[in-house]
């Protein structure tokens, strides 16, 4: 073995734990290293995403803005049984904004269970639903901070970064996620302001958000923004919400050259369709509903537990060299 092999081994076997990054390099290896062996005898059984998940045709439902995770059916899946965690964030302070649910939901199950002490905010109304993410990071053996609040608001903004800053004692992984998404049939029937109010959740709050984090980010930390695959290939019916999200996966480009040479990583993350209580609280018309995520591959909508480890990687230390770039989740379409 020469130096070269040595390095690379001795830096396997320490900086990897047990799952599947050791498993797919335990060949590389040999199978005789109890030192990296992984410790699943069979493996993780093999998945077909086709029938994972429930398909459509899904029940009518409806709730008011923003809606409740406890009452969708069937209820998403954030990771709450699934997600095993390996240390790959031990120690990180995080902020996830709309981290009572949806892809916040899963990002914050999987952050505390990697390791990290997690802040969440989200709209007070959704009370219910934080305490169920609160507990979920405190089983995890990590401390839960709740911040509730309006995004729509420029000091709210900078008092829930500095509310998580304090609380957490510093801050290293922002995430931007929270969104407002209503589904209107032509722009005819877009008021100035529910325009506004697009604008304000989707724009502006990770605009003060960010201005308020940078300040206390160091060198390693990161940003992450939900972005959507209506960035790419917008739909009719959200003339206002599409043009966030390529705003968004815009702001996401431009930040990553302006913080790279700070050491400070900026990416994004493309949802396709997934089932969360945005989609029943306005986000789709009710026939879209139905068929919801039937035009995917899979011929069904996505889970936010099929997108937490992305939050995770590109949080983790080991993807030190993405920036900018934005990791697509869409069932097949979407273009990231
Ligand atoms: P979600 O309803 O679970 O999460 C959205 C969250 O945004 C809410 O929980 C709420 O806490 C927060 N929020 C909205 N307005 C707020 C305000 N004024 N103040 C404070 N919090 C506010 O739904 P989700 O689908 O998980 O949404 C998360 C992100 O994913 C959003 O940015 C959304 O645009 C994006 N996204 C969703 C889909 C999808 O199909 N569900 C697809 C692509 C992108
Ligand atoms: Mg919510």
């Amino acid at each position: 073995m020469n130096e070269h092999e040595k390095l690379t081994r001795r830096q396997l076997v320490g900086g990897l734990g047990a799952g599947l990054a050791v498993a797919a390099v335990s060949p590389v290896l040999g199978a005789t290293d109890s030192a990296v062996t992984p410790n699943y005898p069979a493996g993780p059984v093999l998945e077909d995403p086709t029938t994972k998940y429930p398909k459509p045709p899904f029940q009518e439902q409806s709730q008011p803005w923003p809606g409740l995770v406890s009452k969708m059916n069937p209820r998403p899946d954030h990771g709450e049984k699934s997600y095993k965690g390996s240390g790959r964030l031990m120690g990180r302070k995080a902020l996830i904004t709309g981290g009572d649910s949806g892809m916040g939901r899963a990002a914050a199950i999987a952050y505390a269970r990697e390791g990290a002490d997690v802040a969440i905010n989200y709209y007070p109304t959704e009370e219910p639903d934080a305490k169920e993410v609160v507990e979920l990071i405190r089983a995890a053996g990590r401390k839960a901070v709740a911040i509730p609040g309006d995004l729509r608001d420029e000091a709210f903004c900078q008092k829930m970064v500095q509310d998580a800053v304090n609380a957490l004692g510093g801050l290293d992984i922002l995430v931007n996620n929270a969104g407002r998404q209503q589904a209107h049939q032509s722009i005819m029937d877009i008021s100035s302001e529910q325009f506004d109010w697009t604008m304000k959740t989707n724009i502006y709050a990770p605009f003060w958000t960010i201005k308020a984090a940078l300040p206390h980010l160091k060198p390693g930390s990161v940003i992450i923004g939900t972005t959507s695959e209506q960035a790419y290939d917008p739909t009719p019916d959200l003339y206002d919400y599409a043009q966030t999200k390529a705003a968004t996966m815009n702001y996401v480009k431009s930040l990553a050259k302006q913080l790279g040479p700070k050491g400070i990583r900026v990416n994004g993350v493309a949802p396709g369709p997934i089932w969360t209580p945005l989609q029943v609280s306005g986000g789709a018309s009710m026939e879209k509903l139905k068929n919801f995520g039937s035009q995917t591959v899979f011929g069904r909508p996505g889970q936010p537990a099929e997108l937490a480890s992305i939050y995770v990687q590109l949080a983790a230390n080991d993807g030190s060299f993405a920036t900018g770039a934005i990791y697509g989740s869409s069932g097949g379409a979407g273009q990231p």
